[in-house]
């Protein structure tokens, strides 16, 4: 086995993910079989717990894992199915390390951060590895060189080093070379001090991927390569991009699939990237183009919703179509009570949430685009929203909502899911993951063309099943269930152009080469209500 190391010097929001996720498409592009692991050096066991303010979307995986949203780029680069495993936290490490203690794995000793913390990362970083059969796993070493936080996963990666030998284990640092002052220096001063550090906690960078606003200077990258101890050839130059895809591209250009090769004694093999320059030409652009409201709440992060947009990225480069996305704040729109934001738009987009904040923001935009023939796709959140704008305003329905939203409705078309009444705990304990889904006759099984899907999910609530009925009757079909025939997963309209809505996440199956067919439905229908 071999292991890649990705620090990061100086901030964070560098681009270590899309270094990672590259490094490990060209190693995979090159015939070897690689998969990839997220080290988050934080307290909290997983990523479901946490707000996408703080850290971007909750990325939920095929297992159920919700987590880092790195792992989506990782799945979507590599074509990769990943588990639970592939994303280790500081809290994952603690709680497995104590309850050892408890059950008397560790009896006689003083459990210490060396060696017991440091062994157990080691530890969940090869059978992460093992498990997905891999030749290289890039590690991924979240937060920033000398933060308190990476310490120890930092000594793992030393002591990972020593016991596999330097042959096989070697680091990737990504720095920032900001550019000071009217002439516009390069200045490489905060690499060489990241550098210092990593260095002084005994790991020797192979390879500096220097982050800038424009191409590195060839003496700024000679600076560089002197202070790192490495040749130049190992300064890689990279500077802000057209877009993510085209990074994989700007590695090669500089030879670091075989800088990497040589120095993992690895065959070398020319990564075979035709495919893929194809795809990273076609997106962000086309013949065509529209424009896709995607309103939310945490909407001034856009990392918030980082799957739906790559998805209808996708989506635009199979159909020749550059797809602009306007955001809009929910609680914006909810609080003017007007639609004017969405004027203009060939289609809507209201994705997951959680809280009664911008929901009625977001049923505004429903009911927009379901009286104006706008092309319409809610997910989870959205689906529930759309379902209740429908009793609302067609069923009338006054006051119908979400029990997650308002307790005391008087007509609760979205209600807890049964197996959630007797929850207490919120970490990691909502429906998640892969579920079966039935598709009857509709849009939705045209786009999938196969009755039985899978999907992944996050939710608590549900269509009430009391209410189907009534709403089917009105004109909402449910053309997904779950196998039972009990749970709602797809909602369609009779008579619109495109009104659909899925109770499941599609946008995390979605791969460049095959966009989600609910996202690519949205992005036809857009191309066509432009017309
Ligand atoms: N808040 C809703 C629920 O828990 C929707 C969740 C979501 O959009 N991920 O069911």
């Amino acid at each position: 086995m071999k292991f890649v190391i990705v620090t990061g010097g100086v901030l964070s929001g560098l681009g270590k993910g899309v270094t990672a996720s590259s490094s490990g498409l060209l190693l995979q592009r090159a015939g070897f079989a690689v998969t990839a692991v997220k080290i988050d050096p934080y307290l909290n066991i997983d990523a479901g717990t946490m707000n996408p303010y703080e850290h971007g979307e909750v990325f939920v995986m095929s297992d159920g894992a919700e987590v880092d949203l790195d792992l989506g780029n990782y799945e979507r680069f590599l074509g990769a199915d990943l588990k639970s495993k592939h994303n280790i936290t500081t809290g994952k490490v603690y709680k497995s390390v104590i309850e050892k203690e408890r059950k008397g794995d560790y009896l006689g000793q003083t459990v210490q951060i060396i060696p017991h913390i440091v062994n157990e990362i080691v530890g969940e970083v090869e059978s992460a590895a093992e498990e997905a059969g891999a030749e290289i796993c890039i590690v991924e070493l979240g937060g920033t060189v000398g933060d308190i936080e990476s310490m120890p996963f930092l000594e793992a990666v030393r002591q990972l080093t020593r016991k596999w030998g330097r042959d096989n284990v070697m680091t990737i640092h990504t720095t920032l070379v900001p550019v000071v002052g009217v002439v516009g220096e390069q200045k490489t001063k905060p690499t060489q001090h990241s550098i210092k550090e990593l260095q002084s906690l005994g790991i020797r960078p192979d390879v500096v991927v220097a982050r800038s606003t424009e191409k590195l200077e060839e003496d700024i990258a000679g600076k560089i390569a002197f202070f790192a101890d490495i040749p130049k050839e190992a300064v890689i130059s990279a500077p802000d991009a057209d877009s993510i895809y085209h990074v994989p591209m700007m590695f090669v250009k500089q030879k670091l699939p075989e800088i990497i090769m040589k120095r993992l004694k690895l065959k070398k093999n020319k990564p075979e990237m035709k495919e893929w320059t194809d795809f990273a030409n076609r997106v962000n652009k086309g013949n065509k183009e529209v424009e896709i409201a995607i309103i939310g709440k945490y909407t001034h992060l856009k990392d918030s919703y980082i799957s739906h947009e790559e998805t209808l990225r996708y989506a635009g480069a199979l159909r020749d179509c550059k797809v602009k996305i306007r955001w809009i704040e929910a609680p914006n729109m909810e609080e003017s009570g007007n639609t004017e934001e969405l004027e203009g738009v060939d289609a809507v987009l209201v994705p997951g949430g959680f809280g009664s904040r911008g929901s009625e923001g977001k049923i505004m935009a429903a009911n927009w685009a379901r009286e104006n023939g706008v092309p319409y796709l809610g997910v989870c959140f959205g689906f529930q929203l759309a379902v209740i704008e429908f009793a609302r305003n067609v069923l009338g329905m006054k006051g119908a909502n979400s029990t997650e939203l308002n307790k005391k409705t008087k007509y609760p078309v979205i209600t807890l899911l049964p197996e959630q009444e007797s929850v207490k705990e919120m970490g990691a304990t909502m429906r998640l993951g892969d579920h079966p889904v039935n598709v009857t006759k509709g849009k939705a099984r045209n786009l999938y063309d196969s009755k039985k899907i899978e999907e992944r999910h996050r939710h608590r609530f549900e269509v009430n099943p009391d209410m189907i009925e009534k709403i089917e009757g009105a004109g909402m079909k449910f053309t997904g269930r779950n196998p039972s025939g009990r749970r709602m997963e797809i909602c369609e309209l009779d008579g619109h152009p495109y009104f659909v809505a899925s109770q499941f996440h599609p946008e995390f199956k979605s791969r460049p080469d095959a966009p989600s067919p609910l996202h690519l439905g949205l992005v036809e229908a857009a191309i066509k209500n432009k017309k």
